[in-house]
């Protein structure tokens, strides 16, 4: 039996008025049950994207799926009927979105919001439902479930609301929850919280997670492995802790040098200098040799594979790979030519 989702070499474009933008450019990347995959790139990206193409969101008509496969469970979500595919988006995956305000309705109690999902999908009462959206609430440590279940959601917290959202995606119990920059508008201890509750909670249901961030300081405690993203594809993967600390990608190494840390204060930020690459013009060769230090005239002409990464006895590393001619300088930490 395979991995619970399997995206291979997915291709997303948008047709705009100032050409073809090229999203999604060759994502491949797989999660299990009970696992979670940190996808971690700038905005624009592409992380945002394949996710909405995994759960059928895209919007179309400027979006368009130009090849590739979403495996569910064995099954090409690209290739089965539409009847069928709603069915296992419908019940079988759930995304949790950043901003929970517009993703919740105004108008509606969170009890109701909560209450609607049991009785749409497994035909409660809505006495039955009330009661079921207090556990959930309870479940996901709203505080006073019972008397708050009535009030609306912007009577809420942003951190407290964030945890409906939680509670909303839990509902019908997926085997695959997508969360979007779940935490970026929350303020940093609410952050800590609201992710350790989404990973306490994948471990007890046995999901499996995709989270996306642009942050890898809010991942590295409750992921199991890591995906990079740049302009549009994939150029690390590795086991977590692995990544922190061997990367194989420049990219990823400025990534890792921009988190501030307390034993590096006085330390001068680091960010990636310059910008990512205008989508309708990926630059060739190498997409990221502008931005690039260790950058060499080959990077500038040959684009390169995802190469498996390895010791340097020849000893694949399981998980990992990267898109770089130089993986082997960056893994060993050898300085930039
Ligand atoms: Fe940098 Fe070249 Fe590696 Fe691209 S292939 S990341 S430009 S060293
Ligand atoms: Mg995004």
């Amino acid at each position: 039996e395979g991995p619970l989702l399997d995206v291979r070499d997915l291709r997303v474009e948008f047709r705009t008025r100032d050409g073809v933008v090229k999203a999604v450019n060759g994502v491949t990347y797989d999660v299990d049950a009970g696992e979670t995959l940190a996808v971690l790139g700038e905005s624009g990206s592409g992380k945002s994207v394949t996710a909405q193409a995994v759960m059928g969101i895209l919007d179309s008509p400027p979006g368009r799926i130009t090849g590739g496969e979403i495996l569910f469970r064995g099954r090409d979500l690209l290739r089965t009927g539409r009847e069928e595919r709603r069915a296992i988006r419908g019940a079988q995956m759930a995304m949790i979105f950043q901003d929970a305000l517009s993703s919740l309705n105004p108008v509606l109690s969170v009890g109701y919001q909560l209450g609607e999902m049991f009785q749409v999908h497994r035909g409660d009462s809505r006495r039955t439902a009330r009661a079921k959206a207090v556990e959930l609430m309870d479940r996901v440590r709203i505080p006073a479930a019972k008397q708050r279940v009535n009030d609306y959601p912007h009577q809420f917290s942003g951190g407290m609301r964030q945890r409906i959202m939680i509670a909303m995606a839990l509902a019908l119990e997926p085997d695959l929850i997508i969360a979007d920059e779940p935490t970026t508008a929350l303020d940093v201890t609410v952050q800590a919280q609201v992710m350790d509750l989404l990973a306490e909670l994948q471990r007890e249901y046995r999901m499996g997670l995709i989270l996306i961030t642009h942050d890898l300081g809010v991942v590295a405690d409750v992921a199991d492995k890591i995906a990079v993203m740049y302009a549009g594809r994939i150029v690390e993967t590795a086991p977590v802790h692995e990544l922190y600390k061997r990367p194989a990608h420049p990219y990823t190494q400025g990534l890792l040098d921009s988190i501030p840390r307390l034993d590096r204060k006085g330390r001068r930020l680091y960010a990636v200098r310059g910008l990512p690459p205008n989508l309708t013009r990926i630059p060739p060769g190498c997409e990221f040799h502008p931005r690039c230090p260790r950058a060499r005239q080959v990077c500038v002409t040959d684009r390169p594979p995802l190469y498996t990464v390895a010791e340097n006895d020849g000893t694949p590393l399981p998980g990992r790979a990267s898109a770089c001619h130089f993986w082997k300088d960056e893994l060993n930490d050898a300085p930039a030519h």
